[in-house]
């Protein structure tokens, strides 16, 4: 449940939506920097406008409290703005996949949703990161948003987190990038993004109190690692830091977190906004990172607003300190756009544009886990079809929470349980039956909607295939079981027992287990797949699409291989209990490596309906110590298909957390017949060990292997290159001047 805040707010602010300024009316020289336009309006404000800026409330009707009335109508957040310097107000607005609105609100701001984080992860293709990323801001912008709260890379430690679809996947190479791509491509809109939620909020059960605790070392190289490549490449003006505790501190008051690493060694020169009601203290937030604290009244006491006034006259917080956070709220604003190009509700959208955009995400997300026999895609020779559960006949489904992104047309199945908070269970409008019934007009396709296997099975014994659609619905607040929803496991076996021409086709939150894998020849992950998703995945099925989705994610046999086979926590978002990550770095594919676990599907899998040849590999290093691969990728069957490219890379005495990891990739279109030459240049942190202690990224001497393959655990040919030990400093980012090779015990450094 969402929590009750406390107190009232001490500090009211009357504001009003201020006509902007240009900047040279506050005094900044035409041309001014970010930095010197932020550094110039803070000089010219006073306290209570600075801690104006500092200080956000929820913008929707919660438990009785009203919002202010500028904020936007069942949004999340706005800040108010400074009329006398022309600063534009803040208004924020959720999330990852689209223009969300908050449950509670009676109206709902229909807007186009992307497929989930975890399903665009599953694309490996940052372009469509991006473009999917210049659609949601779009919306956004078009809807009086200037902030959007989303970019989140939390990494996939466990399958039964129920926030793992808002997320990029178990790999921080692969989650930094496409998450960052999306923030570029929502920040292109000239408004801000965060990224989030910072970090480690890698379970919902107990988010608000749990502790998670984990070597910072093992820390710096796996979710750090995500959220620092994700901020490389997107720059997101903005990063939330998240509910729960990190090594004993929360994480919106860890000096370690928000100061040390995020603005230390990353140098992220944006603000630290806090997740609504993450803020439990006044001195200590304020000293150790927090920025800006959001969405009052969700926190106990209104931490920042008067009692952090209180606290800067009474010198416990220093004036650079307030002057620092004010100052990095107006570098967002000014860097992104934000400030000199104000926003207005009501643009015009394109939703046709948008839903293609949404289409293309999904259709390169979705996943072909098996196909034996070649059951997919459907040919003319299937004349009878029965689709079977999933309320194929109606829409597909969405994950759920603060995230929610309402259809044009409402909830396709309405009245599910959970109807209110952290539901309402939605399904988009995007019928998989009614597309097959479109795309194939000459079979007779039947629909059984599965709540009772036997007569499923009757069904599918008469048809040539049956597709069974198997659901497992998630939301923010509730973690879930690594399995399907309800009986749908004996559904699909009474099925293929049936029927052994059966595929299964799946719409979940991450991995789940699939007691039946093994009697079904074709099996396809369609995630939560957005608003159109319904197309994207009869156009799997049928061919128009050729599949080119590969997991992000590991899928494990059964949750005995999973780091904790025993989820810890009872079931509510308020348990508090310790966390430990004590597989580290060693997160999804490196820790079944690591422990010779044999999944159900490895990290990286997904299949297509063409082959690919993947090969030649060269690897060369140069005298920095950077290293270059050069591959090749030949599409060798009869179909247009895409090839993902897969680099892994182990280390002979480097003393990693695992024996594999992810180190590049790469996806390209290939006719029938074609081949490219790739060449992908691999980040050197990837290579090395962080040295807590010593503050470096610490490359060992010696041999590495450069792996290229179609998954994790299909590496089909290999380069070897010898490096020279070096280190970069735990800042070092790239474009940094090359590295030097590490001195020597004894020698002068
Ligand atoms: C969620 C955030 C979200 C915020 C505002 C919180 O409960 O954790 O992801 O941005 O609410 O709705």
């Amino acid at each position: 449940m969402r929590r009750r805040g406390g107190l009232q707010a001490a500090l009211l602010i009357a504001c009003a939506a201020a006509a902007l300024l240009p900047a040279e009316a506050i005094g900044a020289p035409p041309g001014a920097s970010a930095e010197q336009r932020a550094a110039d309006a803070v000089s010219k404000m006073t306290l209570d406008e600075k801690l104006q800026l500092v200080f956000g409330y929820f913008a929707s009707d919660w438990q009785g409290k009203k919002p202010p009335a500028e904020g936007r109508y069942g949004s999340a957040g706005y800040v108010p703005g400074i009329p006398r310097l022309g600063i534009t107000p803040q208004w924020e607005t959720d999330a990852g996949v689209g223009v969300a609105t908050q449950g509670g609100a009676a109206v709902k701001r229909e807007r186009t949703a992307l497929p989930s984080g975890i399903a665009t992860a599953a694309t490996w293709n940052p372009d469509i990161a991006i473009k999917g990323g210049r659609m949601i801001g779009s919306e956004a912008r078009a809807s009086g948003f200037n902030v959007m709260l989303t970019g989140g890379v939390d990494l996939d430690r466990d399958p039964r987190n129920g926030r793992n679809f808002e997320y990029g996947g178990e790999d921080p190479l692969l989650a930094g990038t496409i998450v960052g791509s999306e923030i570029a491509g929502i920040q292109s809109n000239r408004i801000i993004t965060t990224t989030k939620h910072y970090a480690l909020n890698d379970l919902e059960t107990g988010r608000k109190g749990h502790d998670a605790q984990i070597d910072p070392a093992a820390a710096r190289m796996s979710d750090l690692l995500a959220f620092q490549l994700a901020i490389e490449r997107g720059n997101p003006g903005s990063v939330m830091c998240a509910y729960n505790k990190v090594n004993g501190d929360f994480a919106c008051e860890n000096d370690w977190l928000l100061n040390r690493v995020l603005k230390g060694d990353f140098g992220f020169r944006g603000y630290v906004m806090s997740d609504w009601g993450a803020v439990h203290s006044t001195v200590k937030a304020a000293l150790n990172g927090l920025d800006q604290q959001s969405g009052w009244p969700f926190d106990e006491q209104p931490y920042f607003g008067a009692p952090l006034k209180a606290a800067v006259l009474a010198g416990q917080v220093p004036q650079a300190r307030i002057d620092d956070m004010a100052r990095r709220v107006l570098w967002a604003l000014y860097s992104t756009g934000a400030q000199d190009n104000p926003v207005s509700e009501n643009g015009a959208i394109d939703y046709a544009a948008d839903e293609a955009v949404s289409q293309a995400d999904a259709e390169q997300g979705i996943v072909l886990l098996k196909n034996e026999g070649n059951l997919l895609p459907l040919g003319p020779n299937v004349r009878r079809i029965v689709v079977i559960g999933g309320h194929a006949d109606k829409g597909v489904l969405a994950g759920s929470g603060s995230s929610l992104v309402y259809p044009r047309g409402g909830n396709a199945v309405p009245g599910l349980e959970p109807t209110g908070w952290p539901g309402p269970v939605m399904y988009y409008n995007s019928s998989p039956l009614q597309e097959l019934r479109r795309l194939a007009p000459n079979a007779a396709i039947s629909f059984v909607d599965g709540t009772d296997p036997a007569a499923a099975a009757a069904a599918a014994r008469q048809a040539d295939v049956a597709i069974v659609f198997g659901t497992q619905w998630s939301s923010e607040s509730i973690d879930v079981a690594m399995k399907l929803d309800g009986n749908q496991d004996a559904l699909i076996e009474a099925v293929a027992a049936a029927n052994p021409r059966t595929a299964v086709v799946l719409e979940t939150n991450a991995g789940v287990a699939m007691p039946w894998a093994a009697r079904v020849p074709a099996i396809v992950e369609a995630w939560y797949p957005g608003r159109v998703g319904g197309r994207a995945i009869a156009n799997v099925l049928t061919g128009r699409v050729n599949p080119s989705g590969h997991l992000p994610v590991t899928f494990y046999a059964s949750e005995a291989q999973l780091p904790r086979p025993v989820r810890p926590g009872t079931t509510s978002e308020m348990d508090q209990f310790v966390l430990p990550y004590t597989e580290g770095a060693a997160v999804g594919y490196k820790w079944v490596d690591k422990n010779n676990l044999q999944p159900l599907f490895p990290f990286g899998h997904g299949l297509s309906y063409t082959t690919f040849a993947y090969g030649p590999v060269s690897a060369a290093s140069a005298a920095n110590g950077s290293v270059r691969v050069h591959f090749t990728l030949r599409n060798t069957g009869s179909r247009r298909g895409m090839a993902v490219g897969e680099v892994y890379a182990s280390s002979a005495g480097g003393g990693w957390e695992a024996p594999r990891r992810l180190v590049g990739f790469a996806k390209v279109d290939l006719a029938p017949g074609e081949s490219k030459v790739v060449d992908v240049e691999i980040d050197p942190r990837l290579l090395a060990m962080f040295d807590e202690t010593g503050h470096a990224w610490r490359i060992a001497p010696g041999s590495y292997t450069l792996s290229l393959g179609a998954s994790s655990r299909d590496l089909r040919s290999n380069a070897t290159v010898t490096l020279p030990g070096f280190s970069l400093p735990s800042n070092w980012r790239p474009g940094q001047s090359p590295a030097a090779p590490a001195p020597r015990r004894g020698e002068r450094g």
